[in-house]
């Protein structure tokens, strides 16, 4: 599966850090361009860019936009049709939480998470599709969660954003269904993150514990295989869906979750 990416242009939103990365630096190395996007400081971006640039022998862009900003969403895709041409694969991989009690939930938190973990990727859905229509092909993945699929107390916001892609993900699959365009949710259970470290620490900080008896708390009580998935997992499960063998795999929110989803 080499290069099974050759000459075709992908964008991965929330690729400047975690698992939009991972899945950039994998497709980079199947011979994709890629246009990388998300928020961070200039050093941090150039940072991204660098290890996805190293990672393949492609052309790789970095394309700014606040994907809170339906404007800069636009102005997105015309950068990347500029300068890459139009987009055959489609990864809304940004999102971001906020953890609190429902009636305690702010209400610009709800406003972002919606805007940012759903709207965006209905927005870039829109976007690429009538070119994806004009070439006769192309792969929207986009990354849930198992609380695409499942709940957990005070993440209001996230698991309705994340229901919310996997019932958009479904209904664009259904709509695309004889067309050559796939369109899958991912949904994984807690990754090797930096974000997911920087939560395991905080959590022992506030609990007055260790990050280990948060991680059997928090992480093995959830998910039975009882380690973190590997970004290169959920990268490896994206690439899988970019090939032709994936063609009849559309609809579908598929968990990568350690069993999490299982009980
Ligand atoms: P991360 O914080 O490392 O990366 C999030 C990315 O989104 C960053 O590139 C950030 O700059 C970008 N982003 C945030 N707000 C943005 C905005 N307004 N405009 C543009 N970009 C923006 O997080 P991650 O852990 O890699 O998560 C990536 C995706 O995977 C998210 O959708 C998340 O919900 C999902 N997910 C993560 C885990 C996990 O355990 N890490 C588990 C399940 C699902």
């Amino acid at each position: 599966m080499d290069d099974i990416l050759n000459n075709k242009n992908v964008l991965v939103t929330g690729s400047t850090s975690g698992i939009g990365l991972g899945i950039a630096e994998k497709f980079a190395a199947a011979g994709a361009n890629i246009a990388i996007n998300g928020l961070g400081d200039q050093p941090a971006i150039d940072q991204a860019a660098a290890k996805v640039d190293v990672a393949g022998n492609g052309k790789v862009i970095f394309a700014a936009a606040d994907l809170t900003k339906s404007i800069d969403i636009d102005a997105m895709f015309q950068q990347i049709e500029a300068e890459l041409g139009i987009i055959d694969i489609l990864v809304n991989c940004a999102g971001v939480q906020y953890v609190a009690p429902v009636e305690d939930f702010p209400l610009h938190e709800w406003d972002k998470i919606i805007a940012i973990n759903l709207s965006a990727a209905f927005k870039t859905i829109r976007l690429a599709l009538p070119a994806m229509k004009q070439k006769g092909w192309g792969r929207i993945i986009n990354i849930a969660s198992v609380h695409a699929l499942v709940a957990s107390k005070y993440k209001s916001a996230y698991v309705a954003a994340k229901h919310g892609i996997a019932g958009l993900t479904k209904t664009v699959a259904l709509e695309l269904a004889e067309t050559h365009i796939t369109v899958n949710a991912i949904a994984p259970g807690f990754v090797d993150t930096p974000l997911v470290e920087k939560q395991l620490d905080a959590a022992a900080t506030l609990h007055g514990t260790t990050r280990d008896q948060v991680f059997q708390d928090v992480v093995v009580a959830s998910q039975p295989s009882g380690r973190l998935v590997g970004v290169e997992e959920i990268a490896a499960m994206a690439l899988y869906l970019c090939g032709d063998h994936a063609a009849s795999l559309t609809g579908a929110v598929l968990p990568v979750d350690g069993g999490w989803t299982a009980r």
